[in-house]
């Protein structure tokens, strides 16, 4: 007879007076009832378990087994009572604590279901009063073990930091012996532990740093320092050369000896190369490889201490090729850089090794030369230079002949007190002379040129000031028809007149405004006037036409894109026909760029305006330019028409020019003309045009109209 036969008690009051965790799962794993001794120790409430899958309270990692075990549990696989005595772990509700549990499972059919019946105890609490109790008993060996295991800890440790370091590190002995060496560093210098250990670190110390190494041990070892910071070079196994910054320290015993060493090292050799690199950059120049601008300073200060010391000469030339643009323009800018390689080469190759060449700019190079005894000495360098370019450059097809001029300025001791940019412009302004002079001419500075530059310098200063306080005008010369005597047309002339100095002649003044952007306002001014002054301009006696008037043009005026649309504008606010304007050009524009002068020239022909192509036979005279430029007029240079030697080639050219210009439909122009003599020549040679003082010089506004309304020169 059994009690609960007797007595059914329900099955709820039977599971929660159990002292363990009771789950009902079905077979699926799903929760179906559990007692609160389960929800106590998992910490969940018992709601929030009821219905949700049994894994919720297992730790990650037994998730899937779990799974299995269940699903071959429940396909009766196998035996119901096997499952006793498990260990399981809960996984707490705050999902950090990890129970340590007995487990067990059984079937059991309630209402047609089956069901699992799984009953956990907890047993954390026992298990850890047997950890503490086996600590407790074996506490002394417990002692002694764990020192064994925190000196394998700490010796693990160190063999992973040093074995493991990125760093390059090395124990020496006080002899300087390898006695550990890590793999970083085994690679660094390209040798195998086993070719190192043992071994003297001179083995792989660059030989030129062994001394230094040397003595940094000894001071170790001395005790005198105990730390040190220090570069030193390596030399690797292929030889080759690796940079490194070392950390040396020693490890002494009690008594202040030496143990030994231990240097971590840090390979700087790419830094290194990038700095070196870097401060190379910043000194050279990235085409030549010359020294530049800041590196020659750098030097021409120390020279020129030095010169004071010593009380010696030196020198600074400087050397500007003759018309380089053209090579540039003509060749294309690969050329010319190859170009400008190559004489750096030639130069240097007779650039003493105590001296400086440096590339100052696009075509300029500064020679510092020291240590001369006489001032001729520096002559005769910028003789060796020129000689350097004397045989012709060849690129592919191109046959390149260069020259240069060059400026020099030699000092002494006593000269210490000029700086380094004076110096710098007098040999420039002494270059400037000798271009000044022709092609080719070297000339050495003296106070006297400074006086031509500063006045150079002052008279661009004064031409601004000129322009903007009305002291600059057009003149205008005929132009006469040399059948007719009919003046055709009038070249409008720049004049400056100067409130001290009186009329200064546009040949100082131009060339200098070319060097600056002030020639554009005055070409603009130049065009202005001379439209202006051309539209009031009536036809002279009986001729149809009212003269045209022709307007100089630079170089830098003709590529400036403002050009066009200023002229477009100027003649329609005038009404002036632009039949009636020429401009005048010289083979220098063509030669700037070929293929944008075209396009340039295309504008101008579309305006109906004409060219006229100055100093004819002066420039290249090359036919390419010719028909690029496609003038109306061809002006024959003054040169050609009042020759002052070679008389016969000289007329033998002046017959050929006017012959090709009046076979290419050209109007031939000469200028210059004198003389009755010089018209009647080149009337006989079929010059349709002539302008000189034989009529009248370039003449203020007023007397060009009076001379319009006088009969035409007899
Ligand atoms: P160019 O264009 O060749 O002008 C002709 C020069 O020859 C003028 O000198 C003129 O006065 C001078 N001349 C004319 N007939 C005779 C003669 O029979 N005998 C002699 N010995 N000389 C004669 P100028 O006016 O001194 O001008 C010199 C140069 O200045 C011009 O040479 C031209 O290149 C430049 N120039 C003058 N005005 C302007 C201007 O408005 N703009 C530009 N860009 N250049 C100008
Ligand atoms: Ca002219
Ligand atoms: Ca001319």
């Amino acid at each position: 007879m059994r009690y609960f036969e007797d007595h059914p008690v329900p099955v709820h009051n039977v599971l929660e007076s159990l002292p363990s965790g009771i789950a009902l799962i079905d077979d699926r794993g799903i929760i179906g009832d559990l007692n609160q001794r389960l929800a106590a120790m998992t910490g969940y409430e018992l709601g929030d378990l009821i219905g949700q899958d049994i894994r919720m309270i297992l730790p990650e990692f037994q998730r899937d087994s779990h799974l299995k075990n269940h699903r071959e549990y429940a396909d009766d696989t196998v035996t119901p009572t096997a499952l006793t005595n498990q260990d399981l772990n809960v996984l707490s509700q705050d999902g950090n604590r990890i129970l340590s549990v007995d487990l067990s499972y059984s079937l059991m059919e309630l209402d047609g279901q089956l069901w699992a019946v799984v009953s956990i105890i907890d047993n954390s609490a026992q298990r850890d009063a047997e950890e503490a109790r086996a600590v407790a008993e074996g506490h002394t060996a417990a002692v002694e073990v764990a020192a064994a295991a925190a000196l394998a800890q700490s010796e693990q440790r160190f063999r992973l930091a040093f074995e493991g370091n990125m760093a390059p590190t090395v124990f020496t002995s006080r002899e300087g012996m390898l006695l550990e060496i890590n793999d970083s560093f085994c690679q660094m210098i390209g040798h195998t532990r086993e070719e190192l250990l043992g071994r003297d670190s001179q083995h792989y110390t660059y030989p030129e740093d062994i001394g230094i190494s040397e003595e940094i041990n000894q001071r170790i070892i001395s005790g005198d320092i105990d730390q040190f910071r220090f570069s030193k070079r390596y030399s690797h196994k292929s030889g080759r050369v690796i940079v490194a910054e070392v950390s040396k320290c020693a490890a002494r015993d009690e008594s202040g000896n030496m143990l030994y060493c231990v240097s971590s090292v840090r390979d700087i050799t790419e830094e290194r190369a990038l700095t070196n690199q870097l401060s190379y950059q910043a000194l050279h120049d990235p085409l030549t490889g010359l020294a530049n601008r800041a590196l020659f300073d750098d030097r021409l200060v120390q020279t020129r201490a030095r010169m004071v010391r010593a009380d010696e000469i030196g020198a600074v030339l400087l050397l500007d090729l003759d018309d380089f643009k053209g090579v540039n323009d003509v060749y294309g800018h690969l050329i010319g850089d190859q170009l400008l390689v190559t004489i750096a080469h030639r130069f240097e190759e007779i650039t003493r090794s105590s001296d400086t060449l440096c590339r100052f700019g696009g075509d300029e190079f500064l020679y510092l030369a020291e240590g001369l005894t006489s001032p001729d000495e520096a002559e005769k360098i910028a003789e060796r230079l020129l000689g350097a370019l004397a045989e012709p450059f060849s690129f592919d097809d191109a046959l390149i002949e260069q020259r240069a001029s060059v400026g020099i300025v030699v000092w002494d001791g006593k000269s210490a007190n000029t700086d380094n940019v004076e110096l710098v412009q007098n040999a420039d302004a002494s270059m400037y002379e000798a271009k000044r002079r022709g092609h080719g001419h070297v000339v050495v500075f003296t106070p006297d040129i400074r006086q031509v530059a500063v006045s150079r310098f002052a008279i661009v200063q004064e031409l601004r000031h000129a322009l903007a306080s009305n002291q600059l005008e057009m003149h205008y010369q005929p132009i006469i028809d040399l059948r007719t005597s009919d003046v055709v047309g009038f070249e409008a002339l720049m004049r400056w007149n100067h409130p001290e100095r009186g009329w200064v002649p546009p040949d100082v003044f131009i060339p200098l405004a070319e060097q600056s952007d002030l020639i554009l306002e005055l070409g603009a001014f130049a065009l202005h006037e001379a439209i202006a002054a051309a539209s009031c301009w009536e036809p002279q006696g009986a001729r149809a036409n009212a003269p045209y008037v022709t307007v100089n043009l630079s170089a830098h005026q003709f590529h400036d894109s403002n050009l066009v649309p200023m002229i477009t504008r100027e003649l329609k606010q005038s009404g002036l026909d632009p039949e009636r304007l020429i401009l005048e050009v010289t083979e220098s524009v063509a030669l700037l760029d070929i293929a944008e002068t075209m396009i340039v020239m295309e504008q101008i022909n579309r305006l109906k305006i004409g060219i006229a192509l100055d100093d004819f036979g002066t420039g290249y005279s090359s036919l390419s330019y010719l028909a690029a430029l496609n003038p109306k007029i061809i002006k024959i240079d003054q040169s050609f028409v009042r020759p002052k030697r070679d008389l016969e080639r000289s007329n033998t050219l002046l017959e050929a020019i006017v012959t090709l210009g009046n076979k290419l439909d050209m109007i031939v122009l000469a200028e210059g003309i004198e003389t009755p003599a010089q018209l009647e020549h080149l009337h006989g040679l079929h010059c349709d045009l002539g302008q000189g003082f034989l009529w009248s010089p370039a003449v203020p506004i007023g007397q060009a109209v009076t001379m319009l309304g006088e009969a035409p020169y007899a």
